[in-house]
């Protein structure tokens, strides 16, 4: 089987490296420079995508922001899976939006502003304090606003009305601002038979909006109620392949957050973790296959290495720490590789995070600081 993948940055490297065994090769669109590369050596194989579509056998993607006119070519291939209108979902809050609400599945109320009239309206109906989200382009809090008072409305309103203005299709959507108490995740899988398989919840810390740990949790009550906005969202989209869906636990009650129509950030910590890891179950569910087990087989945590590309020697040392590198350059808190950190129970989970505290920097992995923190009180 021959997969090829619209983007070529860690996510395609790690779906490349689940493939394998599989006899399932991967090659990865560079939506930038418009080259077809090898996801791991990012050498050049060919460029534009007509001949990449015509080798492929499936086409899939590792990210949402993708041009619409690059997303029809591969929708009329036939081979494109999810499908187009999962990924312009993933890309545009406003369709989420939509999507969520047409699938009865609760999330903060909202409402679309293109102009200052409707700035007003937004006031009005969904109540301050607010959170402002650009429908387009955004992600890791990227081009988002926090109205917490009416005397701020004109200064954000300037902000705002400029990003409207340099996108003709942009607009904003603001939210209710929920005072969850913590921020989960669900990645699971839907085949092409329509089967779901959904991976233990992952709880998530993220600092300065991007995520750093996450750790998967065993809750019955809270995970049941995921599974059942899971299928809702994955059935409405008849979905094939890895969904994640965000949400805010609001008192044991869950509103989600947002939908990635891929294989997500919080899901990296099957690769140890799980029974089967979320890249080979994407592949799986794309390729007709049956989808892997998606048992908890061990407490296992994820750690973002941001802006780094070296580590102290004692993480390699340590027995259930696991180091997945993206081959990337050095830059300010990129996202630059990942630790996978496990016990055979959570206490030792615990301990070993504590542990790494010890020995990483607290400015580059503030979460795992605060963790080792808590985790002494
Ligand atoms: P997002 O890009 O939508 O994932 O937002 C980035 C982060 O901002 C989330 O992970 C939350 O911590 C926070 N956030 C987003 N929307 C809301 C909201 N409606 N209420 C409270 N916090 C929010």
């Amino acid at each position: 089987m021959h997969v090829l993948v619209l983007g070529a940055g860690q996510l395609a490297r790690m779906m490349s490296l689940a493939g394998a065994p599989l006899n399932i090769e991967i090659s990865a669109y560079d939506v930038g420079s418009e080259n077809i590369v090898h996801p791991l050596t990012q050498t050049v194989l060919g460029q534009g995508l007509e001949n990449a579509i015509e080798n492929a056998d499936v086409i899939t993607a590792e990210f949402e922001h993708i041009p619409h006119d690059i997303l029809d070519i591969c929708q009329q291939s036939g081979k494109f899976l999810p499908s187009t209108e999962a990924i312009k979902a993933g890309g545009d809050r406003r369709i989420e939006k939509a999507l969520l609400d047409n699938a009865a599945v609760r999330n903060a109320k909202y409402y679309v502003i293109k102009t200052r009239e409707d700035f007003s309206t937004a006031i009005e109906r969904v109540g301050i304090p607010m959170v402002l989200k650009s429908a387009l382009g955004g992600y890791d809090g990227k081009g988002q606003w926090r109205l917490k008072d009416l005397n701020q409305a004109d200064a954000i309103w300037a902000e705002m009305a400029e990003c409207i203005a340099a996108t003709e299709t942009q607009a904003i959507v603001a939210e209710e601002f929920v005072p969850f108490n913590r921020e989960v995740s669900l990645v699971g899988a839907r085949g092409k038979d329509g089967s779901v398989a959904v991976y233990p919840l992952a709880e998530n810390v993220h600092t300065n909006g991007v995520l750093t740990l996450s750790t998967a949790i065993a809750d019955n009550e809270l995970q049941q109620q995921a599974k059942t906005m899971f299928t809702a969202v994955a059935n409405s989209l008849d979905y094939v392949g890895v969904l994640a869906l965000e949400f805010f636990d609001l008192n044991g009650e869950l509103l989600v957050n947002e939908i990635a129509p891929r294989v997500h950030n919080s899901g990296h910590w099957t690769q140890q973790g799980a029974e089967t890891c979320q890249f080979e179950n994407h592949l799986r569910a794309v390729c007709g296959l049956p989808l892997g087990s998606t048992k908890l087989i061990r407490s296992t945590s994820m750690i973002n290495i941001l802006g780094e590309d070296t580590l102290p020697p004692e993480v390699l040392t340590m027995a259930g720490c696991h180091v997945h590198w993206y081959g990337k350059e050095k830059r300010a808190g990129r996202k630059m590789g990942h630790i996978n950190v496990c016990g055979d129970y959570n206490g030792e989970l615990q301990r070993k995070l504590c542990a790494l505290a010890d020995v990483l920097s607290k400015e580059a992995f503030p979460a795992v600081h605060q963790f080792a923190e808590n985790f002494s009180e």
